[in-house]
């Protein structure tokens, strides 16, 4: 497909790494990603207690200071034995208590609150949100959850947050020591996005 016949998207977020991941994937539907930092828009605020409702804040942002369809993402670990912790928060778990937001302090309070809990299962959930505009009554949501267990050693040097500490059993090692190309498509994240350009192409591109 040439650039001209693609249609440009907001990414509400500034990382790059998503930015390429993305655009791969979406570019099947007809889609050119375009990050929010190129345009001028800063973060949104993520005030809400669920993934899908802050990934609706962060698209209706972009789509509201753009005037384009927008996609925001939004995702993190959860500890069913934690009762869903650290959820929404999981990129400042270890903040809440005072802690340092960083990876490893994260990886610490983790490992320190499940260290007398029998049940370590846990998963990554990310949450896919595509608006055509900021008061689109129907965004495409989708989700992917990709289930493992916390391990208290850390093993691995791959990727990022809590990799170091998810085993995945059907592998036999923590997503750190997996293949990035591999995480990519097996992560909770490939999941949703997987999802995504399904519903994307059941709609056509958007107009
Ligand atoms: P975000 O939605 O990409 O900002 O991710 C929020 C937080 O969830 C990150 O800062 C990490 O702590 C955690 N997280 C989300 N996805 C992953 C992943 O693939 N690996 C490790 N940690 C993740």
């Amino acid at each position: 497909m040439s650039s001209e016949t693609l249609r440009e998207v907001v990414l509400a977020s500034g990382n790059a790494g998503k930015l390429r991941e993305f655009s791969a994937i979406l570019q099947q539907a007809g889609i050119r990603m375009i990050a929010q930092n190129e345009l001028g828009v800063t973060e949104a605020d993520e005030p809400h207690a669920t993934f899908v409702e802050n990934a609706i804040a962060k698209a209706r942002h972009a789509s509201l200071h753009t005037g384009r369809p927008a996609l925001a993402d939004d995702s993190g670990l959860c500890v069913p034995a934690l009762g869903g912790a650290p959820g929404v928060y999981s990129a400042r778990y270890a903040s809440l208590n005072g802690g340092e937001k960083s990876d490893l302090a994260n990886n610490l309070r983790l490992v320190s609150q499940l260290s007398n809990l029998e049940d370590h299962s846990a998963f990554y959930i990310a949450v896919l949100v595509f608006m055509n505009g900021p008061e689109d009554p129907c965004p495409l949501v989708a989700e992917g959850r990709w289930h493992g267990r916390i391990v208290a050693t850390p093993q691995g040097e791959n990727g990022f947050g809590y990799d170091p500490h998810f085993w995945l059993p059907e592998y036999g090692c923590t997503v750190a020591e997996l293949d990035p190309a591999e995480k990519n498509r097996v992560s909770h994240r490939g999941r949703a996005l997987a999802q995504l350009l399904d519903q994307l192409r059941g709609i056509g591109t958007p107009s």
